[in-house]
Protein backbone atom coordinates (compact mmCIF):
# COMPACT_ATOMS: atom_id res chain seq x y z
CA UNK A 1 0.00 0.00 0.00
CA UNK A 2 1.20 3.44 -0.29
CA UNK A 3 0.24 6.61 1.87
CA UNK A 4 -0.30 9.04 -0.47
CA UNK A 5 -2.05 11.47 2.05
CA UNK A 6 1.35 11.82 3.97
CA UNK A 7 3.16 12.47 0.77
CA UNK A 8 0.81 15.19 -0.43
CA UNK A 9 2.26 15.52 -4.61
CA UNK A 10 5.80 13.94 -3.53
CA UNK A 11 5.59 10.44 -5.73
CA UNK A 12 3.86 7.77 -3.45
CA UNK A 13 6.48 4.47 -3.03
CA UNK A 14 5.43 1.26 -3.36
CA UNK A 15 6.91 -0.93 -0.72
CA UNK A 16 9.26 -3.10 -1.81
CA UNK A 17 10.81 -0.36 -3.86
CA UNK A 18 14.57 -0.03 -4.09
CA UNK A 19 15.60 -3.61 -3.68
CA UNK A 20 18.90 -4.97 -5.70
CA UNK A 21 19.81 -1.37 -5.86
CA UNK A 22 24.30 -1.23 -5.58
CA UNK A 23 26.02 1.05 -3.69
CA UNK A 24 29.28 1.33 -1.94
CA UNK A 25 30.11 2.00 1.71
CA UNK A 26 32.74 1.72 4.49
CA UNK A 27 32.08 -1.28 6.15
CA UNK A 28 32.97 -2.67 9.21
CA UNK A 29 32.26 -6.79 9.18
CA UNK A 30 35.47 -8.76 10.69
CA UNK A 31 38.37 -8.14 12.65
CA UNK A 32 40.16 -6.45 10.55
CA UNK A 33 39.94 -2.98 9.54
CA UNK A 34 36.94 -1.34 7.61
CA UNK A 35 36.53 -1.60 3.83
CA UNK A 36 34.94 0.14 0.64
CA UNK A 37 32.31 -2.64 -0.09
CA UNK A 38 29.58 -3.33 -2.92
CA UNK A 39 26.15 -3.39 -1.03
CA UNK A 40 22.76 -4.11 -2.25
CA UNK A 41 19.62 -2.51 -1.21
CA UNK A 42 16.94 -4.50 0.83
CA UNK A 43 13.50 -3.76 -0.23
CA UNK A 44 11.84 -1.19 2.27
CA UNK A 45 9.41 -1.45 3.87
CA UNK A 46 7.68 0.49 7.14
CA UNK A 47 9.41 3.48 8.13
CA UNK A 48 12.45 3.04 6.48
CA UNK A 49 14.22 6.48 4.36
CA UNK A 50 16.97 6.05 1.51
CA UNK A 51 18.53 8.86 1.07
CA UNK A 52 21.40 9.63 -1.55
CA UNK A 53 24.36 10.83 1.06
CA UNK A 54 25.41 14.36 0.91
CA UNK A 55 27.77 15.00 3.64
CA UNK A 56 28.82 13.37 6.77
CA UNK A 57 31.54 14.26 9.77
CA UNK A 58 33.79 11.75 10.78
CA UNK A 59 33.47 11.75 14.63
CA UNK A 60 36.72 10.84 16.57
CA UNK A 61 34.97 8.01 18.42
CA UNK A 62 35.06 5.55 15.96
CA UNK A 63 38.84 6.52 14.92
CA UNK A 64 40.32 3.14 16.62
CA UNK A 65 37.72 1.29 15.24
CA UNK A 66 38.32 2.40 11.49
CA UNK A 67 42.38 2.46 11.75
CA UNK A 68 42.80 -0.32 14.21
CA UNK A 69 43.08 -3.67 13.26
CA UNK A 70 41.93 -6.18 15.97
CA UNK A 71 38.82 -4.76 17.15
CA UNK A 72 35.70 -7.24 17.12
CA UNK A 73 32.27 -6.58 15.67
CA UNK A 74 29.07 -8.75 16.41
CA UNK A 75 27.70 -7.69 12.37
CA UNK A 76 28.61 -6.10 9.55
CA UNK A 77 27.55 -2.07 10.01
CA UNK A 78 28.33 0.59 7.58
CA UNK A 79 30.71 2.95 9.69
CA UNK A 80 29.86 6.32 10.76
CA UNK A 81 27.16 7.79 12.65
CA UNK A 82 24.60 10.30 10.85
CA UNK A 83 25.15 12.67 8.20
CA UNK A 84 22.81 14.67 5.25
CA UNK A 85 21.29 13.19 2.49
CA UNK A 86 18.35 13.70 -0.30
CA UNK A 87 15.47 11.47 0.27
CA UNK A 88 15.42 9.52 -2.80
CA UNK A 89 12.79 6.94 -1.23
CA UNK A 90 10.28 6.08 1.90
CA UNK A 91 8.94 3.01 2.64
CA UNK A 92 5.00 2.98 3.11
CA UNK A 93 4.20 3.89 6.52
CA UNK A 94 6.67 7.28 6.21
CA UNK A 95 4.59 10.51 7.45
CA UNK A 96 7.75 13.05 8.00
CA UNK A 97 9.87 13.72 5.32
CA UNK A 98 9.19 12.97 1.18
CA UNK A 99 10.79 11.94 -1.30
CA UNK A 100 13.26 15.23 -2.06
CA UNK A 101 13.82 16.49 0.67
CA UNK A 102 16.99 17.28 2.81
CA UNK A 103 17.35 16.24 5.47
CA UNK A 104 19.73 15.04 8.32
CA UNK A 105 20.22 11.92 10.24
CA UNK A 106 21.14 11.95 13.81
CA UNK A 107 22.95 10.67 16.18
CA UNK A 108 19.72 10.10 18.35
CA UNK A 109 16.55 9.02 17.48
CA UNK A 110 13.66 11.54 17.94
CA UNK A 111 10.85 9.14 18.04
CA UNK A 112 8.67 11.44 19.88
CA UNK A 113 6.25 9.18 21.65
CA UNK A 114 8.56 7.18 24.11
CA UNK A 115 8.80 8.32 27.76
CA UNK A 116 11.78 10.27 27.61
CA UNK A 117 10.99 11.69 24.52
CA UNK A 118 7.38 13.22 25.82
CA UNK A 119 9.50 14.56 28.95
CA UNK A 120 11.54 16.73 26.25
CA UNK A 121 14.61 14.04 26.51
CA UNK A 122 14.49 12.84 23.13
CA UNK A 123 18.88 12.90 24.03
CA UNK A 124 17.68 9.40 25.49
CA UNK A 125 14.95 8.69 23.21
CA UNK A 126 14.13 4.66 23.95
CA UNK A 127 13.13 3.96 19.77
CA UNK A 128 16.66 4.49 18.86
CA UNK A 129 17.68 0.93 19.16
CA UNK A 130 14.40 -0.25 18.27
CA UNK A 131 14.13 1.66 15.39
CA UNK A 132 16.57 -0.42 13.48
CA UNK A 133 16.19 -4.25 14.35
CA UNK A 134 16.59 -5.43 10.62
CA UNK A 135 19.51 -5.43 8.01
CA UNK A 136 18.59 -2.85 5.21
CA UNK A 137 21.07 -4.15 3.20
CA UNK A 138 23.54 -6.96 2.20
CA UNK A 139 26.96 -7.61 1.01
CA UNK A 140 26.78 -10.40 -1.32
CA UNK A 141 25.19 -13.00 1.15
CA UNK A 142 25.97 -11.20 4.47
CA UNK A 143 23.28 -8.82 6.06
CA UNK A 144 24.79 -5.47 6.73
CA UNK A 145 23.19 -3.10 9.08
CA UNK A 146 22.84 0.66 8.44
CA UNK A 147 21.58 2.15 11.74
CA UNK A 148 22.83 5.69 11.31
CA UNK A 149 25.64 4.73 9.15
CA UNK A 150 26.80 7.45 6.46
CA UNK A 151 30.12 6.83 5.13
CA UNK A 152 28.38 5.53 2.10
CA UNK A 153 27.00 6.48 -0.68
CA UNK A 154 23.25 5.96 0.24
CA UNK A 155 22.17 6.07 3.86
CA UNK A 156 19.25 3.83 4.65
CA UNK A 157 17.23 4.50 8.65
CA UNK A 158 14.13 4.47 10.10
CA UNK A 159 11.92 7.68 10.06
CA UNK A 160 13.17 8.34 13.76
CA UNK A 161 16.92 9.21 13.14
CA UNK A 162 15.52 11.69 10.04
CA UNK A 163 14.72 15.40 10.10
CA UNK A 164 14.06 17.51 7.06
CA UNK A 165 15.60 20.64 6.90
CA UNK A 166 14.28 23.97 4.82
CA UNK A 167 17.47 25.87 4.19
CA UNK A 168 20.17 26.20 1.84
CA UNK A 169 23.22 26.19 4.03
CA UNK A 170 25.45 23.84 2.97
CA UNK A 171 25.55 20.26 3.92
CA UNK A 172 29.03 19.81 4.83
CA UNK A 173 27.85 22.94 7.44
CA UNK A 174 25.07 21.03 8.34
CA UNK A 175 26.61 17.39 9.13
CA UNK A 176 28.84 19.22 11.72
CA UNK A 177 25.43 19.30 13.71
CA UNK A 178 25.53 15.56 14.00
CA UNK A 179 26.57 14.58 17.62
CA UNK A 180 29.14 16.58 17.65
CA UNK A 181 27.58 20.04 16.63
CA UNK A 182 24.72 19.38 18.27
CA UNK A 183 26.27 18.25 21.24
CA UNK A 184 28.18 21.56 21.68
CA UNK A 185 25.54 23.98 21.20
CA UNK A 186 23.14 21.81 23.44
CA UNK A 187 25.40 22.18 26.06
CA UNK A 188 25.13 25.97 26.24
CA UNK A 189 21.26 26.00 25.22
CA UNK A 190 19.73 22.94 26.36
CA UNK A 191 21.28 21.09 29.70
CA UNK A 192 23.38 24.54 30.75
CA UNK A 193 21.43 27.77 29.62
CA UNK A 194 23.79 30.14 29.42
CA UNK A 195 22.74 33.32 30.48
CA UNK A 196 23.35 37.29 29.82
CA UNK A 197 27.19 38.74 30.95
CA UNK A 198 27.97 35.26 32.75
CA UNK A 199 31.72 33.83 32.75
CA UNK A 200 32.14 30.40 31.19
CA UNK A 201 34.83 28.12 31.09
CA UNK A 202 35.09 25.59 28.33
CA UNK A 203 37.59 22.54 28.27
CA UNK A 204 38.52 21.56 25.17
CA UNK A 205 38.20 23.12 21.48
CA UNK A 206 37.70 20.20 19.09
CA UNK A 207 34.30 20.50 17.36
CA UNK A 208 32.03 20.01 20.20
CA UNK A 209 34.26 22.34 22.48
CA UNK A 210 34.02 25.01 19.50
CA UNK A 211 30.53 24.56 18.79
CA UNK A 212 29.64 25.16 22.68
CA UNK A 213 31.52 28.64 22.31
CA UNK A 214 30.02 29.86 19.96
CA UNK A 215 26.61 28.53 21.63
CA UNK A 216 27.67 30.63 24.69
CA UNK A 217 28.40 33.59 22.40
CA UNK A 218 24.72 33.19 20.73
CA UNK A 219 23.44 32.80 24.42
CA UNK A 220 25.48 36.38 25.65
CA UNK A 221 28.01 35.18 27.61
CA UNK A 222 30.43 38.03 28.17
CA UNK A 223 33.07 35.66 28.85
CA UNK A 224 34.27 32.68 27.30
CA UNK A 225 37.62 30.94 28.28
CA UNK A 226 39.12 28.17 26.32
CA UNK A 227 41.47 25.32 27.61
CA UNK A 228 42.89 24.19 25.15
CA UNK A 229 46.54 22.62 24.61
CA UNK A 230 46.24 22.57 20.30
CA UNK A 231 48.00 25.97 19.65
CA UNK A 232 45.65 26.28 16.29
CA UNK A 233 42.06 25.15 17.98
CA UNK A 234 43.25 28.01 20.83
CA UNK A 235 43.29 30.53 17.64
CA UNK A 236 40.17 29.01 16.24
CA UNK A 237 38.22 29.54 19.00
CA UNK A 238 39.29 33.05 19.46
CA UNK A 239 38.13 33.10 16.28
CA UNK A 240 34.84 32.25 16.72
CA UNK A 241 34.01 34.06 19.97
CA UNK A 242 36.41 32.91 22.91
CA UNK A 243 37.90 36.05 25.07
CA UNK A 244 40.20 34.48 26.63
CA UNK A 245 42.72 30.81 25.84
CA UNK A 246 44.55 28.64 28.19
CA UNK A 247 46.76 25.93 27.82
CA UNK A 248 46.81 23.52 30.10
CA UNK A 249 50.09 22.23 29.82
CA UNK A 250 50.89 25.84 31.05
CA UNK A 251 49.51 24.65 34.48
CA UNK A 252 50.38 21.15 36.04
CA UNK A 253 51.05 21.45 39.52
CA UNK A 254 48.57 19.15 41.85
CA UNK A 255 49.04 17.79 44.83
CA UNK A 256 46.15 16.69 47.95
CA UNK A 257 45.41 19.24 50.26
CA UNK A 258 46.31 17.42 53.91
CA UNK A 259 43.69 18.00 56.18
CA UNK A 260 41.22 19.59 54.05
CA UNK A 261 37.52 19.71 55.15
CA UNK A 262 34.49 17.81 53.85
CA UNK A 263 33.66 20.58 51.72
CA UNK A 264 36.30 22.07 50.69
CA UNK A 265 38.55 21.21 47.45
CA UNK A 266 40.53 17.80 48.12
CA UNK A 267 43.24 19.11 45.79
CA UNK A 268 45.58 22.36 44.84
CA UNK A 269 45.83 22.54 40.94
CA UNK A 270 47.31 25.44 39.36
CA UNK A 271 44.89 25.24 36.19
CA UNK A 272 41.75 25.56 38.60
CA UNK A 273 43.59 27.89 40.47
CA UNK A 274 44.64 30.52 37.59
CA UNK A 275 41.11 30.06 35.90
CA UNK A 276 39.44 31.21 39.55
CA UNK A 277 41.99 34.34 39.47
CA UNK A 278 40.58 34.64 35.70
CA UNK A 279 37.27 35.02 36.84
CA UNK A 280 37.81 37.10 40.32
CA UNK A 281 34.81 39.73 39.94
CA UNK A 282 35.78 42.83 40.58
CA UNK A 283 34.65 43.01 43.88
CA UNK A 284 34.49 40.54 46.44
CA UNK A 285 32.18 42.72 48.85
CA UNK A 286 29.71 40.07 49.83
CA UNK A 287 27.02 42.85 51.05
CA UNK A 288 27.46 44.83 47.48
CA UNK A 289 26.94 41.29 45.27
CA UNK A 290 30.04 40.22 45.08
CA UNK A 291 31.63 37.05 46.43
CA UNK A 292 31.07 34.50 43.09
CA UNK A 293 33.90 32.14 43.18
CA UNK A 294 34.92 30.80 39.54
CA UNK A 295 32.92 30.70 36.96
CA UNK A 296 29.41 30.52 36.12
CA UNK A 297 29.17 27.61 34.01
CA UNK A 298 31.96 25.36 32.92
CA UNK A 299 31.39 23.04 29.49
CA UNK A 300 33.21 19.67 29.46
CA UNK A 301 34.64 18.22 26.07
CA UNK A 302 37.74 16.61 26.25
CA UNK A 303 37.83 12.83 26.23
CA UNK A 304 40.15 10.42 26.33
CA UNK A 305 42.73 9.90 23.34
CA UNK A 306 41.98 6.88 21.03
CA UNK A 307 45.48 7.46 19.68
CA UNK A 308 48.03 10.04 20.09
CA UNK A 309 47.61 12.89 17.93
CA UNK A 310 50.68 14.08 15.66
CA UNK A 311 50.15 17.71 17.32
CA UNK A 312 49.55 18.73 21.17
CA UNK A 313 48.96 16.62 23.58
CA UNK A 314 46.92 17.43 26.64
CA UNK A 315 48.26 17.13 30.38
CA UNK A 316 46.23 13.73 30.42
CA UNK A 317 45.60 11.53 27.61
CA UNK A 318 43.08 9.60 30.07
CA UNK A 319 40.81 12.80 29.80
CA UNK A 320 40.34 12.07 33.58
CA UNK A 321 42.10 15.09 34.65
CA UNK A 322 39.89 17.48 32.89
CA UNK A 323 36.88 16.20 34.51
CA UNK A 324 38.38 16.45 37.81
CA UNK A 325 39.49 19.72 37.22
CA UNK A 326 35.82 20.99 36.29
CA UNK A 327 34.17 19.63 38.95
CA UNK A 328 36.70 21.14 41.52
CA UNK A 329 36.60 24.66 39.73
CA UNK A 330 32.61 24.52 39.62
CA UNK A 331 31.47 26.98 42.78
CA UNK A 332 28.27 25.97 44.61
CA UNK A 333 25.83 27.58 42.35
CA UNK A 334 27.66 27.12 39.27
CA UNK A 335 26.22 24.65 36.15
CA UNK A 336 28.86 21.59 35.13
CA UNK A 337 27.83 20.41 31.52
CA UNK A 338 30.04 17.16 30.88
CA UNK A 339 30.11 15.04 27.67
CA UNK A 340 33.48 13.72 26.69
CA UNK A 341 33.74 10.02 25.91
CA UNK A 342 36.93 7.66 25.54
CA UNK A 343 38.01 7.18 29.41
CA UNK A 344 39.81 4.17 29.85
CA UNK A 345 37.89 1.27 31.50
CA UNK A 346 37.92 1.46 34.78
CA UNK A 347 38.62 4.93 35.30
CA UNK A 348 37.29 6.96 38.03
CA UNK A 349 36.71 10.04 38.89
CA UNK A 350 37.58 10.78 42.70
CA UNK A 351 35.02 13.81 44.71
CA UNK A 352 34.61 13.89 47.98
CA UNK A 353 31.61 12.49 49.47
CA UNK A 354 30.60 15.44 51.69
CA UNK A 355 30.76 17.51 48.13
CA UNK A 356 29.17 15.09 46.40
CA UNK A 357 26.42 14.49 48.32
CA UNK A 358 25.59 17.95 50.03
CA UNK A 359 28.16 20.55 48.06
CA UNK A 360 24.83 22.18 45.78
CA UNK A 361 27.48 21.41 42.81
CA UNK A 362 25.16 21.04 39.60
CA UNK A 363 26.23 18.55 37.39
CA UNK A 364 24.46 17.41 33.76
CA UNK A 365 26.47 14.45 31.82
CA UNK A 366 26.25 13.70 28.21
CA UNK A 367 23.96 12.25 25.84
CA UNK A 368 24.55 14.83 23.28
CA UNK A 369 24.31 17.69 25.44
CA UNK A 370 20.24 17.61 25.47
CA UNK A 371 20.00 18.62 22.39
CA UNK A 372 16.75 17.51 20.85
CA UNK A 373 17.79 16.39 17.07
CA UNK A 374 14.27 17.27 16.05
CA UNK A 375 13.67 20.44 17.50
CA UNK A 376 16.65 21.99 17.16
CA UNK A 377 18.35 21.17 14.13
CA UNK A 378 16.79 23.76 12.38
CA UNK A 379 17.13 26.25 14.45
CA UNK A 380 20.36 25.80 14.49
CA UNK A 381 20.81 26.20 10.58
CA UNK A 382 18.47 29.24 11.12
CA UNK A 383 21.82 30.62 13.40
CA UNK A 384 24.30 29.26 10.12
CA UNK A 385 21.79 31.45 8.02
CA UNK A 386 22.32 34.51 9.52
CA UNK A 387 26.11 34.36 10.22
CA UNK A 388 25.63 33.82 14.03
CA UNK A 389 27.24 30.02 13.49
CA UNK A 390 29.90 29.38 11.70
CA UNK A 391 30.55 25.29 11.17
CA UNK A 392 32.16 26.28 7.60
CA UNK A 393 35.71 26.50 10.30
CA UNK A 394 34.83 23.32 11.58
CA UNK A 395 34.18 21.40 8.91
CA UNK A 396 37.94 22.19 7.35
CA UNK A 397 38.24 18.86 4.63
CA UNK A 398 36.58 17.13 3.00
CA UNK A 399 37.23 13.56 1.23
CA UNK A 400 35.21 11.01 -0.63
CA UNK A 401 33.40 7.75 0.28
CA UNK A 402 37.04 5.77 -0.64
CA UNK A 403 38.71 8.03 0.51
CA UNK A 404 37.21 7.71 4.56
CA UNK A 405 39.98 5.99 6.29
CA UNK A 406 42.11 9.18 5.51
CA UNK A 407 39.25 11.51 6.89
CA UNK A 408 39.39 9.18 9.92
CA UNK A 409 43.29 9.75 10.07
CA UNK A 410 43.39 13.67 10.09
CA UNK A 411 40.77 13.59 12.66
CA UNK A 412 42.46 11.15 15.06
CA UNK A 413 45.94 12.85 14.19
CA UNK A 414 43.97 16.04 15.55
CA UNK A 415 45.57 17.66 12.73
CA UNK A 416 41.84 19.26 11.65
CA UNK A 417 39.48 20.76 13.71
CA UNK A 418 36.66 18.14 12.11
CA UNK A 419 36.61 16.11 8.62
CA UNK A 420 33.65 15.60 6.37
CA UNK A 421 33.33 12.24 3.78
CA UNK A 422 31.06 13.17 0.60
CA UNK A 423 29.52 10.99 -2.13
CA UNK A 424 29.49 14.22 -4.03
CA UNK A 425 33.38 14.69 -3.55
ZN1 LIG B 1 29.90 10.90 17.37
ZN1 LIG C 1 11.58 8.50 21.79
Amino acid sequence: STNVAAQGTAPAIATNAQGGRKFRAFVKYSNDVPTLQELTVRPLTGRQVLMRQEAAQTCYTDVDRVLLPGIGVNQATILGHGGVGIVEAIGPQVISTRVGDRVIVNLHAACGRCFNCLRMRSDKCMNGGAANPQAMCEMGNTPVFTYTGSMSELMITNEEYVTPLFTDVPSAQIAMLTCVGGCGLGMTMTNCPVEPASDVVIFGAGPVGLSAVQGAKIKGASRIIVVEPIRYRREIALKLGATDVVDPNQYRERARIAGAGANADQFRDSLVEHLREMCKMKTDRRWAGGGRIGPDHILEAVGGDRLKPTVEQGPDPTGVLPLQQCWELESSVGTLVTCSVGHPVGAMVQISASQWADGAKHHWPGTGGGTNDRRDSGRYCRLMETGQLDMRTLAAATYAVDKTREAYQACADRTVVATIVSANA
